[in-house]
């Protein structure tokens, strides 16, 4: 077991932080926002949002804080184009594409065609409908495709005309991209104190794990104890636990913090993925109409429509009973909404 550090404060972690380098891409810090029709209508905690889906870049989400960092990796690797990848309406394509755009670098999407049968506006709208505005190469492949594989190919292809290709891996979630969750946990628990709120869970979607892991260590490397619940939007409980810990250990260790993440602190609800990843519940078209009535708030329903509706059984179902006030991550997505026009209710 390797020593930690001293570590004692929030001011340690921004010092450590700050040695990375990083390119500003997003609007921050995002607002924290207080729900008081949602929390009177569930009659439990008070609930918050913090707003990452206000991030700034085409559209926001929770990528573009980790972009900061990966595209300034890139840059200083004097890269001329990044490829990435992800399903066909992935939010982080869209939000590296962008990126790409605003840095001048070429950018290259490599799609896994997860969803089957997808109907029109999956395939064209949305996200894919801003990747095209930005000019993003499109390179589609079956479903099962090992994706690294198929990334380090069209990598190879770039180098062979003279780029220099730099790879993000789905969803920019590895230690480098992890390095904005973590200072986006700084910077909740500055806005949390700031204005007085004694935040007893932090709730979000979690997929490739980045967010979670980069959440952890900020929460856990500060000592703030507040306990984190990843809803997850893909796999069973173990598979997705197991990730978020081995990149929380690997972010921890990177940053300069290592150890202060345990095992037990990673918890992931998998319970609400439904049918499968990018496949619409009930329960998550549910929660996109409740919170755009009772507060005019937008969710995606791949990840944080699905994220909520979590919440919101857990708090109906008295998980949640004795937090007194719940901030649950908007992590973001909105544009994927009308990529899924035929498949979204909008009666409720
Ligand atoms: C990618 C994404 C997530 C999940 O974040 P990870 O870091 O991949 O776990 C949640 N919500 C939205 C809208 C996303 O695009």
């Amino acid at each position: 077991m390797r020593h930690s550090p001293a570590i004692n404060d929030t001011e340690d972690l921004n010092v450590l932080l700050s040695r990375f380098p990083r390119v500003s891409l997003a609007h921050l810090p995002t607002p924290l926002e207080h729900l008081p029709r949602l929390s009177k209508h569930l009659g439990g905690p008070e609930i918050y949002v913090k707003r990452d889906d206000c991030t700034g870049l085409g559209t926001g989400g929770n990528k573009t804080r980790k972009l900061e960092f990966l595209m300034a990796d890139a840059q200083q690797r004097k890269a001329t184009a990044v490829i990435t990848q992800g399903a066909v309406q992935s939010n982080h394509a869209r939000q590296t594409a962008a990126a790409a755009c605003k840095l001048g670098l070429r950018c290259v999407l490599v799609f896994e065609k997860r969803v089957d049968d997808a109907p029109e506006s999956y395939r064209t709208s949305g996200n894919v409908l801003l990747d095209h505005i930005y000019g993003a190469e499109i390179r589609e492949v079956e479903k099962g495709t090992d994706m690294t594989t198929a990334m380090q190919g069209v990598a190879d292809e770039l180098a062979a005309e003279g780029e220099s290709p730099y790879i993000i891996p789905g969803g920019g979630s590895n230690a480098i991209g992890a390095l904005g969750y973590v200072d986006c946990a700084l910077e909740l628990l500055s806005q949390a104190n700031r204005n007085g709120i004694a935040m007893d869970h932090v709730v979000h979607a979690t997929g490739s794990a980045g967010t979670q892991a980069g959440l952890l260590v900020g929460l856990k490397a500060t000592h703030s104890n507040v306990p984190l619940l990843g809803i997850g939007v893909n796999a069973p409980q173990e598979i997705q636990e197991d990730k978020v810990w081995q990149l929380a250990l690997e972010t921890a260790e990177f940053v300069g913090a290592p150890g202060v993440v345990q095992r037990q602190d990673v918890i992931a609800n998998c319970n609400y993925v439904g049918e499968g990843y990018g496949i619409p519940t009930e329960a998550m078209n549910d929660a996109v109409l409740l919170l755009a009535r009772l507060e005019g708030l937008l969710f995606d329903p791949v990840y944080s429509g699905k994220g909520l509706a979590g919440m919101i059984d857990q708090i109906n179902s008295g998980v949640l009973q004795n937090a007194r006030h719940v901030v649950f991550v908007h992590t973001g997505g909105t544009a994927g909404l009308f990529g899924y026009r035929e498949q979204l209710r909008t009666d409720a």
